[in-house]
């Protein structure tokens, strides 16, 4: 299997030639056709498999595909139960999105929230975030959760595992009704269970 053949574009193939992987994993085989195909994804995957790059490539060609927006408003939103894991998405991002006109960012807790808002002022098409910085800022309007198009909970077993429930739920309620879903978990309890059918719309299953 090519990654030419899971749908995606120049754009992203070139990345992905410059990281230097010839071939998807198993995950990305699975899950980067339904993205491509707007689906709602629900995905067993545990880090080391390639579900990053599962959710990243085929999320930033339907954003690079799409209309841009007057003022940058954030089109695809991350959630990741850590910082470390925030940062190492945003890697991903950045790097994944090196040919297209999409700029992102990340944003977390324990640090000057500053540079944050500096570079959020100027608009972001990609946001990696952590819950509670996120609730932060977004309480201090520095940017508008209206225009999401994309959603994507990282290790949500991880966050809910953390007690960012009652903050995934908050976040939720600000993002448009219409909008695509996708959840990356390691483990499915009955709670992991409740959250996805709450937030997805007929979820395609994938497993690494
Ligand atoms: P992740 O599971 O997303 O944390 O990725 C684990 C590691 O696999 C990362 O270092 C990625 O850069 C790498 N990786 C992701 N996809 C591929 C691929 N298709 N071929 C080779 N390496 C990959």
């Amino acid at each position: 299997m090519s990654f030419e053949k899971l749908g995606l574009s120049d754009k992203i193939l070139e990345a992905i030639t410059k990281k230097g992987y010839t071939s998807p994993s198993p995950i990305q085989e699975k899950a980067i056709p339904k993205i491509l195909e707007r689906k709602d994804v629900l995905a067993s995957a545990q880090t080391g498999t390639g579900k990053t790059a599962g959710f990243t490539l085929p999320l930033l060609q339907i954003l690079n595909q799409g209309q841009q927006l007057r003022n940058r408003p954030v089109r695809a939103l991350i959630l990741t139960p850590t910082r470390e894991l925030a940062a190492q998405v945003y890697e991903n991002v950045r790097e994944y999105s090196t040919y297209t006109d999409l700029r992102s960012t990340v944003i977390f807790g324990g640090v000057n929230a500053g540079p944050q808002i500096k570079t959020l002022n100027r608009g972001v098409d990609v946001l990696v975030a952590t819950p509670g910085r996120l609730l932060d800022l977004h309480n201090q309007k520095v940017f508008s959760l209206d225009k999401v198009e994309i959603m994507v909970l990282d290790e949500a077993d991880r966050m809910l595992d953390m007690g960012f429930s009652r903050d995934i739920k908050k976040i939720i309620n600000l993002l448009p009704e219409r909008r695509q879903n996708l959840l990356f978990s390691a483990t499915f309890s009955k709670e992991i269970k409740k959250l996805a059918s709450a937030m997805l719309h007929n979820p395609v299953l994938v497993e690494a």
